[in-house]
């Protein structure tokens, strides 16, 4: 056995960038995935946004309301189903423990302080290495359609975070000098916020260079490998069993997404994170006209609309439906329909047929915060839970676990995400 070894179980995102900060440290890593290739669950066809702006947890009052609105509604937004209400109980218990004012304004800032400091990661890593995944730093534009609701937003953001430096305000008449295709709608909208520090990436893409550097680096990585449990032995990490052998191991990091908690079930820790299904639908958008370019949030219907370099994504919905695997044909109508929505123009030249369906299950914890770094089991990492932010936060949190590992001080607070608060 290779004592020094670190096993890592689960080729995501996290997975993918914690290999990263660990082989850059120089520690021998194993990454382990189940699928025939990297990161091509959930975080394959995500929206892309990388939006420190966007650093609030799903733990609010008007998000609540808009989930309990939706139990067994297959063409509301957000769906809960009845049948998922009993493995959710104690979870919901804890998220709506977290949904007071106080808490919401805490998780936030905790969720903004990582994700800032997750994409001064990604940039570096992209400097360093000349990377290029489809990025753009045009920032993202989030559009109101009635002044009430821009106005919370401004309020929320100042409140919260602090500063509105890099916050425009955009009045309606201007959207159009920012994004021409806003051309049909605009007299619909009650304006825009431009927030200019956030980016936008193909998260696959940025997988695989990921993947490219681990390689060159020297770690390991195998697919088609799919660990079934976790040995331990007198509290102590001891092996994994995965669906062809026995590996020993005295250090393992999970990073499964939404099936981390499957195999922490295994030996006894209960990890607060369950899956919420989501959806995207993605066209090319080669030769077409009326093709937008920067990436927007609709904020009245929770739909993202990214642009890629001849590809247009748009993005949404969630379902708390446990792990079902089916395609509903009425949520991608939802999306399709959200297109026209915001772009006639491009919508008519899109035939629904065409665009690829995707859906994913982001990892939500119950909390709204990631979990990262040791449990009581000595030996055994998580890092997971990022939820809806997964993209966002993957370089920070992958940087925070690898200070665990090799029991450093972090650049930044790692107390209100670390796993020990649960494991
Ligand atoms: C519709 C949608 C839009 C989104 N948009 C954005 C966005 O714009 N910005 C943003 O920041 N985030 C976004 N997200 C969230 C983000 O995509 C996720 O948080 C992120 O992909 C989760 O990464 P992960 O590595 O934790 O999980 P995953 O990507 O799911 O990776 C986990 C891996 O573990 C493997 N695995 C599981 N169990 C085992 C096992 N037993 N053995 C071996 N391998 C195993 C799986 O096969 C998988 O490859 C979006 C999510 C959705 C669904």
């Amino acid at each position: 056995m290779n004592k020094k070894q670190i096993v890592i179980i689960g080729g995501g995102l996290q997975g993918l960038a914690t290999a990263n900060a660990l082989v850059e440290r120089g520690e021998e890593i194993l990454l382990l995935e189940r699928e025939s290739d990297v990161a091509t669950s959930t975080s394959f066809a995500n929206a892309g946004m990388m939006t420190p702006s966007q650093s609030s947890p799903w733990n609010s009052p008007s998000d609540i309301a808009q989930i309990l609105a939706g139990i067994g509604k297959v063409d509301s937004p957000m769906l809960l189903k009845l049948d998922q209400i009993p493995s959710l109980f104690f979870w919901g218990l804890k998220f709506l423990r977290n949904s007071t004012p106080k808490r919401f304004n805490e998780i936030s800032r905790n969720l903004f302080e990582l994700a800032n400091y997750s994409k001064e990661l990604t940039i570096q890593f992209r400097k360093k290495n000349n990377a290029s995944y489809d990025e753009s730093e045009k920032g993202t534009l989030k559009i109101y359609r009635n002044s009430e609701s821009m106005q919370k937003s401004i309020n929320q953001h100042e409140k919260i975070f602090s500063n509105l430096d890099a916050v425009k305000i955009i009045k309606s008449k201007d959207l159009i000098d920012l994004e021409p295709q806003l051309k049909d709608i605009h007299s619909e909208l009650a304006g825009g916020l431009l927030f200019s520090n956030d980016e936008v990436g193909d998260a696959y893409k940025f997988c695989k260079l990921l993947e490219e550097k681990i390689r060159n680096n020297g770690g390991r990585i195998l697919t088609n490998t799919k660990i079934n449990k976790i040995l331990i032995n007198k509290g102590h990490v001891k092996g994994i069993v995965t669906d062809r052998a026995i590996l020993e191991a005295e250090r393992v990091i999970i990073c499964c997404g939404s099936w981390s908690r499957e195999l922490l079930k295994q030996v006894s820790l209960n990890l607060p994170v369950r899956p919420v299904k989501g959806y995207s639908l993605t066209f090319d958008t080669t030769g077409l006209n009326n093709v937008p370019n920067i990436s927007l949030v609709d904020e009245s219907i929770h739909t993202a609309v990214t642009s890629f370099q001849n590809r247009i994504r748009v993005a949404g919905t969630a379902e708390f439906a446990g792990y079902d695997d089916s395609i509903h044909p009425k949520r991608i109508d939802y999306l399709y329909r959200m297109l026209e929505t915001i772009y006639p123009s491009l919508y008519g030249q899109l035939e629904e047929n065409e665009g690829k369906v995707w859906h994913g299950f982001r990892p939500m914890s119950a909390d709204g915060l990631p979990f990262i770094g040791g449990t009581k089991i000595e030996g055994l990492f998580v890092n997971c839970g990022q939820g809806h932010l997964g993209w966002t936060l993957a370089m920070g949190s992958a940087s925070l676990l690898a200070d665990q590992v090799q029991n450093q001080d972090s650049k930044i607070d790692i107390s209100p995400y670390l796993a020990s608060r649960s494991l």
